[in-house]
């Protein structure tokens, strides 16, 4: 099924989003966050793409489907020329994979460019249009920008991309990560204002760890509200910063599903515990149902 069908449901749906292993080092723990996670009801699922190991996201999102009934999207980046993402796509559908989140990729590493393999597939909308253009019957669904990103000039930017992306055939959008609700409730705002209606769920981050915080604020643009970072910096381990990100998760979502978010989207990071606890929070409040 559709994606932007379940977003349209007018009830708030679940998802979590795996990472497709690097390596066997990584397949232990990435089976057993799938297999619990799975078990508290998520209403789709969705596997990043990696370089090199794409055709683990292909493996594994199929077998999601398979083995538990659950609707699993397929990430895809433009690490490829046209004809070998032409490949993939057909793949996709063959194997009965409905949905594609349709991306550029990061780059290799913080402040390092991004280097496109093929000058036709630069950017997320180039894949977006793609996919239209080439007559798939996937559900397409593509990034934005709550804050800046790194590599934008500024906001105003990401907001003109984003619209290109929609334009272009994206039927639903998932944001990058951020800790504070107001950059999402001002984009949604000025998408609705400017007459873009596709669904935009927030995508959302419980803190794993001092040290991945670090690294996905540089990724991604994401400020960390004042009053957070001094939370953490207080905590003397990772166990503490990760009590607080679940806390400081607990209330965006609560907030959110107010405000009549069609979705909240975690970023796991293979991790089944905060998520758990988030869900637990949220539906033991009915906020969500179970
Ligand atoms: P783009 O829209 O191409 O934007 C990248 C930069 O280029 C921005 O600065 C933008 O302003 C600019 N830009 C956009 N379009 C144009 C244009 N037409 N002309 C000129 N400049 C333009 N990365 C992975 O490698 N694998 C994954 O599986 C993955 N999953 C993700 C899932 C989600 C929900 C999100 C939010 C991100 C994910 N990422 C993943 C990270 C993503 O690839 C990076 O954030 C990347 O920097 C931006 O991707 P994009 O599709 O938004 O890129």
């Amino acid at each position: 099924m559709r994606i932007a069908e379940l977003l349209n449901r007018g009830r708030p749906t679940v998802s979590f989003e795996f990472m497709a292993p690097r390596d066997e080092s990584e397949v232990e723990l990435l089976e057993r966050t799938v297999a619990t996670l799975s078990g508290h009801a998520p209403d789709w699922v969705s596997v990043t793409y990696r370089l090199r190991t794409g055709e683990k996201t292909l493996e594994l999102v199929t077998r999601i489907k398979r083995h538990y009934h659950i609707e699993a999207m397929a990430h895809l980046t433009c690490a490829n020329n046209r004809d070998e993402t032409r490949r993939i796509l057909n793949w996709m559908e063959r194997e009965g994979i409905a949905n594609v989140l349709a991306l550029r990729g990061d780059p290799p590493g913080p402040g390092e460019p991004f280097q496109p393999v093929d000058p036709a597939l630069a950017h997320g909308s180039d894949l977006v249009k793609f996919v239209r253009g080439n007559g798939y019957r996937l559900g397409i669904g593509a990034a934005c920008s709550t804050e800046k990103h790194p590599e934008s000039p500024d906001l105003e930017q990401e907001f003109r991309y984003m619209r290109l992306k929609v334009d272009s055939g994206a039927d639903f959008l998932i944001t990058q990560l951020f800790f504070d609700n107001r950059f999402y409730f001002d984009l949604v705002a000025r998408a609705r204002a400017e007459g873009i209606k596709v669904p935009i769920v927030p995508g959302l981050m419980p803190i794993p760890s001092r040290r991945s915080l670090a690294f996905v604020t540089q990724m991604s643009g994401a400020s960390v509200p004042e009053v957070l970072q001094r939370a953490i910096d207080e905590q003397p381990d990772d166990e503490g910063i990760r009590n607080i990100g679940v806390e400081h998760c607990i209330k965006q979502c609560a907030e959110l599903l107010e405000a009549g978010v069609p979705g909240l989207h975690f970023y796991t990071f293979n991790r089944a515990r905060a998520a758990i606890q988030i869900l637990g929070a949220l539906r033991g409040q009915q906020m969500l149902a179970s």
